[in-house]
């Protein structure tokens, strides 16, 4: 049985891998703040005792990072994925409305984080047979697609990730270790909104899919959901 340990859970693009996953007979281990008012987890999480843990992670926290990480130390972890993410508000993403504390915390969630749970958990990764990191990022993030400006703070935390995992991606090489990031596509959730293009199933059935076909040589590349590459 392979495993995979998910951040960000409880609800959204987070919550439908863990379905997937343990539909598909992984052992997932479902990472999220508050295991306590995770409904939905908890109950999908009932119908799949045998195969769905849940953590209390917030990923901000890297002493927590670190505690879970002692906790899971003797297993295999085949699969990371780096879900968890922050979108802040949109009155404090904008040119002159820029709101500086926002800025600190969405760093440190959507950047810093990946890059400490991949320090974290290197050695459970390293020791599986997929040895596999992924991090769900935006186009939003790629400097080339940048058509409409603004988004100071969610674009460059999402741009500084790219770079982030590209270099994670070289340093981990000689471990074998496949480091990709993921554009999710524009996905209905609380943070797509109701206009989102795609379901979380849609998504996550096209994530998994690329995930699946990866191969070590894709080591530091950008892919979307359908499998196309992003530029940077
Ligand atoms: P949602 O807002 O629906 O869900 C975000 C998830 O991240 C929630 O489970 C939330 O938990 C969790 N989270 C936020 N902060 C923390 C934290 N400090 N520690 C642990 N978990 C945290 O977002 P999506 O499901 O739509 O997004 C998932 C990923 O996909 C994100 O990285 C996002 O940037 C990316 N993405 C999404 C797109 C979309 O269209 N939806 C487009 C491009 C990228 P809690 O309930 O506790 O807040």
């Amino acid at each position: 049985m392979k495993t995979v340990l998910i951040t960000g859970t409880n609800r959204g693009i987070g919550f439908e891998f863990v379905r997937q996953y343990a539909l598909d007979k992984w052992r997932v281990i479902a990472c999220c703040r508050n295991p306590l008012s995770a409904n939905a987890l908890n109950r999908l999480a009932a119908q799949y005792p045998d195969q769905i843990s849940i953590y209390p992670l917030d990923v901000a926290n890297h002493s927590q990072i670190e505690q879970l990480a002692q906790t899971l130390a003797h297993g295999t972890i085949d699969l990371l994925i780096n879900n968890a993410g922050v979108y802040p508000s949109k009155s404090g993403d904008a040119f002159r409305m820029t709101d500086y504390d926002a800025w600190a915390h969405t760093f440190a969630v959507n950047t810093m984080a990946p890059l400490k749970m991949a320090e974290a958990f290197l050695q459970p990764i390293a020791r599986s047979s997929l040895k596999t990191i992924i991090t769900l990022t935006s186009k939003m993030g790629s400097i080339a697609d940048n058509r409409g400006g603004g988004s100071y703070i969610y674009r460059s935390s999402k741009a500084g990730v790219n770079i982030v995992m590209k270099s994670l991606s070289i340093d981990l090489s000689s471990k074998q270790i496949t480091t990709v990031l993921l554009h999710p596509g524009w996905v209905r959730t609380d943070m797509g909104g109701p206009n989102g293009l795609i379901s979380t199933e849609q998504s996550v059935t096209g994530m998994r899919r690329v995930i699946s076909n990866l191969k070590f040589e894709d080591s530091g590349k950008f892919y979307a959901f359908d499998g196309q590459m992003v530029p940077w």
